[in-house]
C-alpha cells in the first residue's frame, strides 16, 4: 500500500472549498476563512486507512495556471467540488475541470476524481439527478458525495472517500461499463481461491471459508455469518454454493457485489494478503523476500515446507497413484502464472512407468531447485501460498540455510541432508547413463529420452546409516566454459571413464591433476560400462595404479546395461563419501562379508530402523578415527573392533526382537 495520500480540492471560486478543509480541521464551521487554505497533513493515526494524509486547496485568486498544473500532477485523488446551489459551478464541472486534469494527467495512469457538493444544507433537493449520468460518462470518477462546511455533513466521510479511492481504487478491479471485475482480477481471485481450496475439489466448505477468512480479516466468520453470506450467493444464482460450500463462481461473485456496493476495500484486503499489489500483480517482496545466504552454505527445505509440500501433492494426486499425471501436473501449477516444469525435468528425477513424476520424485526436483537456486524456490512456493497456508512471515521461512562447509569439515560432522556430486568424464564415458541409473533407469530405458529433454542433473534419495539423504548428480559438459565454479564446487567428484574405450582413462587423470589433487573435495573414480571388454587404457598407469598414488578409492566398477534396475550401491557410497570426507571408508566393496558391508546392511535393516541412529553414529565414529590415523596396524585394530561391534549390533538386534 501507498505510504501516504495527496488529496487536491479544485473547483469554481466560493463553492467552498477552503470551509470543507477548515470545517473538517476545526470540527465547526469557519465564518471567515482566507481565500486559500495552508496545505495541511492528518497524521496516519487519526486517519481512517492509517495512512499519513495531506490536504491541498485551491485558489483561482492565489494561483497561476501552473502552480494548478503542477498540484494536478502532484495530486493522488481530486475532489472537484461544486455548490448544490448554483447551477454554474455543476455546470463547469464537465465543460472545465474534468477535460483540464484530464488534459494534464497520463491516459493509463488517471488519478481519481471525486464529485463533491457542498453547501446541501442551503437547498431541499439533492443533485444526484444531474450528477449521476456525469458519473456514467467518466469512468474516472470514483464517487459523488453531498454535503455541508456549515452543519458538517458528511464532511469527514468525504476525506474517507478520498483517501479510499487512492488506497483501495476501483479502476483496476472493475469495468463500470461491463459492470462486472476484469480480467486480471479475475485471475488473480481465481488463483487465491484454488490456493484456499486446501483439499482441491473445487468448493470452499466451512473450514476451508473460516481459514480464508480468518487469514484475511483476522477473524473467523460467525456460523450465522457463513451461512448469510451462502444464501446471498444462492438467492442470486444458481451454482454459486454447491455441497453447502462457495464455488469458485459463488466466490467471484460475493466480490463483484463488494466491489459494486462499494466495499472493494474487502477484495483489496483480500488481494493484498496474497501478495497482490494495486496493478494485480504479485510484489517483488511478496515472491522474493530477503535470504542471506552466506559463503560455502547452501539451501536446503526445512521439515515444514515437504510437508507443505506433501500437501499439495496430495490434494493434486486424484487418482492416489502417488504420481502426478501430465493432468493432474498442469493442474497443480495452475496458480502459477506459467509451466515452471518442462519435459527434462521428467528426466531428472523419479518417475514411475508411466514416465510420470512420482511423490519420491516431486520433492526431489524441488530440492533441487532450492539447493541450486533458492530466489526460484522462494518464488514458486509464493506461487503456491506457501506463507499463507503455513502462516508464516514468509517464503524465507521455508528455507534452511545450512552451516558453512568449512565447520562441518573442522567438526566432521554435517546437518546437511542434500549434498551434491558432479561427474567428470570424456564424451561419451556414460556420465548421462550413470545420471540416469540413479533414476532407477537401466539401458533400455534410458533409450527412450529425447535429446532435447535431456537433463544435466540427477536428484534422489539414497540410505546413509540409515539415514535419508539427497544425492544431487551434476554432468559437467567436457568443452563447455569448463570448468566454471560450480562444476568445481561440489561435495564428492566423479572421474568417469569407459572401460572399453582406451582413450577414456586420460581425461580423468587431467582433470584429477589439473583440479582436485590439491582441493579438499573427495574424488572417486567410476569404471563404467563394466559390462563390456576391459582395454588397456593408454595411459602411463592404470587406472588401478592411478588410485593407488593418489591415494583414491580402487576404481569402482559400474554397468547399468542391467535387465532390472540398475545397482544403487554406488550412489551409497558416493552420499558417503560426501557426508564424511574425511573417512577413508574401510571397504568399498559390496561383498555383504566385510565389516563395512556387514554394518551397512545391518544398519540398512528394517527391523532396527528405531536403534538405527544410535548405531549409525557409532559406526561413522568408528570410520572417522580410521580417516585419521594412517598407521597400518590401527587398521587391523580398528577393523578388529569394527568385528566386535557388528557383533555387539547382532546382539541389540537380538534384544530388539525379544520384547516384541
Ligand atoms: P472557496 O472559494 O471555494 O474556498 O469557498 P469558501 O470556503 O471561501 O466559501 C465561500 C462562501 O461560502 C463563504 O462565505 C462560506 O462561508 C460559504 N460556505 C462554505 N461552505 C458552506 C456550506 O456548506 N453552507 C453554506 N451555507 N455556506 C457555505
Ligand atoms: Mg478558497
Amino acid at each position: 500500500m501507498r505510504k501516504d495520500v495527496r488529496i487536491l480540492l479544485v473547483g469554481e471560486p466560493k463553492v467552498g472549498k477552503t470551509s470543507l478543509i477548515m470545517s473538517l480541521v476545526s470540527e465547526e464551521f469557519p465564518e471567515e476563512v482566507p481565500l486559500r487554505a495552508e496545505e495541511i497533513t492528518i497524521p496516519a493515526d487519526v486517519t481512517p486507512e492509517r495512512v499519513p494524509t495531506h490536504i491541498v486547496d485551491y485558489s483561482e485568486a492565489e494561483q497561476s495556471d501552473e502552480q494548478l498544473y503542477h498540484e494536478i500532477s502532484k495530486a493522488n485523488v481530486i475532489c472537484i467540488v461544486y455548490s448544490v446551489n448554483n447551477k454554474k459551478s455543476i455546470e463547469k464541472v464537465t465543460s472545465h475541470w474534468i477535460p483540464l486534469i484530464n488534459d494534464r494527467t497520463d491516459k493509463d495512469s488517471r488519478v481519481p476524481l471525486i464529485l463533491v457538493g457542498n453547501k446541501s444544507d442551503l437547498v431541499e433537493h439533492s443533485s444526484m439527478e444531474t450528477i449521476l449520468p456525469i458519473m456514467n460518462q467518466y469512468s474516472d470518477i470514483e464517487t459523488c458525495v453531498e454535503c455541508s462546511a456549515k452543519n458538517l455533513k458528511n464532511i469527514s466521510e468525504l476525506f474517507y472517500y478520498a483517501q479510499k479511492a487512492v488506497l483501495h481504487p476501483t479502476g483496476p478491479l472493475y469495468c463500470p461499463e461491463e459492470k462486472e471485475m476484469k480480467p486480471p482480477c479475475i485471475k488473480a481471485l481465481t488463483r487465491i481461491f484454488k490456493v484456499s481450496d486446501l483439499d482441491n475439489d473445487g468448493i470452499l466448505n466451512d473450514n476451508e471459508l473460516n481459514f480464508f477468512q480468518r487469514t484475511c480479516f483476522n477473524m473467523p466468520l460467525a456460523p450465522q455469518a457463513l451461512e448469510d453470506v451462502k444464501n446471498v450467493v444462492r438467492r442470486n444464482m444458481s451454482d454459486g454454493v454447491r455441497d453447502n460450500g462457495l464455488t469458485l463462481k459463488g466466490f467471484l461473485f460475493l466480490h463483484t457485489l463488494f466491489i459494486q456496493r462499494g466495499r472493494h476495500e474487502t477484495t483489496w484486503t483480500v488481494l493484498r494478503r496474497f501478495g497482490y499489489d494495486d496493478d494485480l500483480e504479485l510484489t517483488q517482496e511478496y515472491l522474493f523476500p530477503m535470504l542471506k545466504i552466506p559463503m560455502d552454505c547452501t539451501t536446503e527445505l526445512n521439515h515444514n515446507a515437504y510437508l507443505f509440500l506433501q500437501s499439495v501433492f496430495d490434494k493434486h494426486d486424484k487418482d492416489r497413484d502417488c504420481a502426478l499425471s501430465p493432468e493432474e501436473l498442469k493442474d497443480l501449477f495452475r496458480v502459477f502464472p506459467y509451466m515452471p516444469w518442462g519435459p527434462d525435468v521428467n528426466n531428472t528425477v523419479c518417475t514411475n512407468e508411466q514416465g510420470w513424476i512420482t511423490y519420491q520424485g516431486y520433492l526431489s526436483q524441488w530440492t533441487l531447485t532450492t539447493y541450486l537456486d533458492v530466489q526460484r524456490c522462494l518464488e514458486y512456493l509464493g506461487y503456491l501460498g506457501y506463507s499463507i497456508i503455513c502462516e508464516q512471515e514468509s517464503q524465507a521461512a521455508a528455507i534452511t540455510v545450512t552451516r558453512n562447509k568449512r565447520i562441518d569439515l573442522q567438526k566432521k560432522q554435517t546437518q546437511r541432508s542434500v549434498f551434491r556430486c558432479n561427474i567428470f568424464g570424456a564424451r561419451g564415458s556414460g556420465k548421462s547413463g550413470f545420471l540416469q541409473a540413479f533414476l532407477g533407469r537401466n539401458l533400455m530405458r534410458q533409450k527412450n529420452i529425447r535429446e532435447d529433454h535431456k537433463s544435466y542433473y540427477a536428484i534422489s534419495t539414497t540410505y546413509v546409516y540409515g539415514q535419508e539423504k539427497y544425492l544431487l548428480l551434476h554432468e559437467v559438459i567436457p568443452d563447455s566454459d569448463f570448468p566454471s565454479d560450480s562444476d568445481l564446487c561440489c561435495d564428492v567428484v566423479c572421474l568417469l571413464y569407459d572401460i572399453s574405450n582406451p582413450h577414456s582413462f586420460e581425461y580423468c587423470a587431467k582433470v584429477y591433476k589439473q583440479h582436485f589433487m590439491d582441493s579438499k573435495t573427495p574424488c572417486m573414480v567410476i569404471a563404467a560400462k563394466s559390462d563390456l571388454h576391459e582395454a588397456r587404457q593408454l595411459y602411463s598407469l592404470s587406472p588401478a595404479e592411478f588410485c593407488r598414488k593418489h591415494k583414491l578409492h580402487p576404481p569402482q566398477p559400474f554397468t547399468c546395461s542391467t535387465a532390472d534396475a540398475p545397482s544403487r550401491d554406488i550412489y551409497m557410497k558416493l552420499t558417503t563419501i560426501a557426508m564424511y570426507p574425511h573417512a577413508r571408508l574401510r571397504c568399498m566393496c559390496t561383498c555383504n562379508r566385510c565389516t563395512f558391508c556387514i554394518c551397512q546392511n545391518l544398519l540398512n535393516s528394517e527391523l532396527l530402523r528405531s536403534v538405527k541412529t544410535k548405531l549409525y553414529t557409532a559406526v561413522i565414529n568408528r570410520h572417522v578415527t580410521q580417516g585419521d590415523m594412517k598407521s597400518s596396524s590401527f587398521w587391523l585394530r580398528a577393523s578388529v573392533g569394527a568385528t566386535v561391534f557388528a557383533v555387539l549390533g547382532f546382539a541389540m538386534y537380538r534384544a530388539l526382537l525379544k520384547p516384541r
